[in-house]
């Protein structure tokens, strides 16, 4: 089951060219009833088919986070950003190097001082294909995600779970205290998906 957004559109574009919400009786009054079961109907699919109330949330909530913002490969200026400003934000070491690669470093939780540190690695780039009649701006728009039944699919796009999930669930033990464990190095490599250059000129002395 998935909200008809573009059925609700169109019954709220035929009440507002037919002069909705005044409150009158007929018509009006008529539109104003739609408008307002629309967005509660709206409101409550929303919440419930919402990819961020999946289980388990902090993923799908670092998955969405990650998919809006545009990362084709050799365009990772953005995703590189979003990936910096996150590790700040969790007050993590955050490294770049210098082909682009970013580094965030989470010490181990207490107790776990001397085990050996954990390198995850993930790519931040993604593979950007759209359908023939959808019209979209890699460069510039997010990834929409909607479920689909026991899926989750983009509209009209490639998804990006292919690395996105990686990625999000290395953000997720970054960004998560709820468990116990070593240091961590996560490490997100840039342009994976056409030459794999993040990888092959990784800069290993920053780990
Ligand atoms: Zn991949």
């Amino acid at each position: 089951m998935t909200v008809n957004f573009f059925e609700i559109a169109n019954h709220l574009l035929k009440c507002r060219l037919s002069g909705s919400n005044s409150g009158h009786t007929g018509i009006n009054g008529y539109c104003d009833l739609i408008f307002k079961a629309n967005q509660l109907t709206l409101a409550s699919k929303f919440i419930l088919m919402s990819v961020r109330n999946l289980e388990p949330k902090i993923i799908w909530n670092h998955f969405e986070d990650l998919n809006a913002v545009p990362r084709p490969s050799k365009k990772e200026e953005r995703v590189r950003q979003f990936m910096v400003d996150f590790g700040k934000s969790l007050g993590l070491e955050t490294i770049v190097d210098n082909i682009g690669n970013v580094i965030i470093k989470k010490p181990a939780a207490k107790g776990y001082e001397n085990r050996e540190t954990v390198i995850l690695q993930t790519h931040i780039d993604m593979v950007h294909q759209k359908n023939a009649a959808t019209d979209f701006d890699f460069s510039m728009q997010g990834i929409q995600s909607f479920i689909d039944g026991d899926w989750v699919k983009a509209k009209g796009t490639t998804l990006g779970a292919d690395n996105g999930m990686g990625v999000a669930a290395a953000m997720s033990f970054l960004s998560s205290n709820d468990y116990p464990h070593p240091a961590i190095e996560a490490l997100f490599t840039i342009d994976e998906e056409s030459g794999m250059t993040g990888a092959k000129q990784l800069d290993g002395s920053k780990f």
